[in-house]
């Protein structure tokens, strides 16, 4: 339901006591209305008109949390189609199939494993995100003891994944009030898994072949007031499936259809771990809200990580460093000054590379608003006079006796502007790629 700002100005108190921050309640309506502000930032909306509203500033996708209270994980929210309209808001939960005929051993070495995997990239740690936890012992009792034994060892969110309504609601009934996803619900066993859902705090996702089998399914439960529920549009191909998730998010979006804004579950197992790897990426950029691989493979998992990081990065916020000068190794005296911008990436490839070349350095990053070098240069804040001012404010001049500075190759028309702002500093342009920086400190600097 969409109102316009006056619409809304007449739930307001119409006070204009200019709390929320807006002059007006009209101004702070018309906020509303561009989904630019919180209707919690006024404090005096009446309860009726807070039911109202806060229906109409719901994002058209639900956002579902899943997971233990101390580790959730949310989903869905999203209100765009394309991040670079905003930004996309809760980032694909990646995990991995475990079936339940695993024996103890193996099933215990695999989560251990899996709950170890991490890396840094850009400040963040990097981490999957849920185990599904497959039936396919067709012994009930069987998947509770598996399910005992994944809730010990991994402390994340966890799926059960089988057809038979019964496995599910036993399962749902073990591991009551952990948020888990019961997947999936048919429309056969729509009414029954949805009380079960319910009755446990569980999550359901929703299983169907085409959109309005799809549809009526979550409309049930809708009525029945629940609404922890993903979608799992089944398709025969990877382009069809790609065509639905567009589908789907415009369905919710552009037409706000309803029981078609919820999050998204995707089970992947194509035969091959190259596809599997393409088609979970596929889920990442297209709107995919959980998607489990049937195996852990680091070197797939690298990649997926790495472009899920990606895709979910503010657009409108690129990632930052704070500016201020690093020290990269034991930097002394004698060492020599890099500098380059503070944007995320910029600043971690260079100080690794830094460090691969085993030097110990200073690495100095002005403010450059999370730029990139050449961005940060054509709008003015890595000139040779910025980089220069950022140096002595910063104090690197009583720090270091070396007085060398390297800047990057792609600025090196600076350097002349630098060296005026540096007097007595020696000016050296560095390599246009981080990638080098191993060669030039072998072949420049330390010659
Ligand atoms: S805080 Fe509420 S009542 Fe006050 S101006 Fe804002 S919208 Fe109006």
């Amino acid at each position: 339901m969409a109102l316009t700002g006056l619409q809304i100005q007449k739930l307001l108190p119409k006070t204009n006591c200019k709390e929320c921050g807006s002059s007006t309640c009209l101004a702070f309506a018309m906020r509303l209305a561009a989904k630019k502000a919180e209707l919690s930032e006024c404090p005096y909306v009446s309860e009726e008109a807070r039911a109202v509203l806060s229906a109409f500033s719901e994002p058209p996708i639900r956002t579902v949390t899943i997971g233990p209270e101390a580790r959730p994980l949310a989903t869905g929210g999203e209100t765009v189609l394309f991040r670079h309209e905003k930004t996309f808001v809760n980032q694909t939960g990646i995990g991995v199939a475990v079936a339940d005929t695993l024996e103890g051993s193996e099933l215990e070495q695999r989560l251990k494993a899996f709950r170890a995997y991490r890396f840094e990239r850009a400040g963040e740690t990097l981490r999957p995100d849920l185990v599904s936890v497959a039936y396919e012992s067709g012994t009930v009792d069987r998947l509770l003891m598996t399910l005992e034994r994944v809730a010990a060892l991994w402390d994340r969110s966890i799926a059960v994944r089988s057809d038979d309504a019964t496995a599910l609601q036993a399962a749902a009934a073990k591991l009551r009030g952990r948020r888990i996803v019961l997947a999936s619900a048919t429309p056969a066993t729509i009414d029954q898994l949805g009380a079960v859902a319910k009755e446990t705090g569980s999550a359901l996702a929703v299983a169907a072949d085409h959109f309005n089998d799809l549809y009526t399914a979550v409309e049930k439960l809708r009525q029945n007031d629940f609404k922890e529920i993903f979608l799992e549009l089944r398709a025969d191909s990877l382009c069809e499936h790609y065509q639905n998730r567009a589908l789907l998010r415009r369905a919710a979006l552009k037409s706000g259809i309803k029981a078609l804004g919820y999050p998204t579950i995707q089970f992947i197992n194509t035969g091959n771990p190259v596809d599997d790897a393409i088609a979970a990426g596929m889920e990442v950029t297209r709107y995919g809200s959980l998607v489990v691989l049937p195996d852990f493979d680091p070197a797939a998992w690298v990649s997926l990580l790495a472009l899920r990081q990606n895709i979910y990065t503010d657009p409108q916020k690129p990632i930052q460093v704070e500016p201020k000068v690093y020290s990269v190794g034991e930097p002394t005296e004698r060492s020599p000054v890099f500098v380059t911008t503070n944007f995320s990436l910029t600043y971690f490839i260079v100080s690794g590379e830094i460090e691969n070349a085993g030097l110990s350095a200073w690495l100095a990053i002005p403010e450059c608003e999370g730029m990139s070098v050449l961005t940060a240069w054509a709008a003015g804040k890595f000139s040779g006079a910025k980089i220069g001012s950022f140096v002595k404010e910063s104090g690197l001049e009583q720090q270091t006796k070396n007085r060398t500075i390297v800047i990057p190759g792609y600025v090196a028309q600076v350097s002349g502007e630098l060296e005026e702002a540096l007097p007595g500093w020696q000016v050296i342009v560095g390599p246009q790629e981080a990638g080098d920086i191993e060669g030039f400190v072998k072949n420049v600097l330390k010659s």
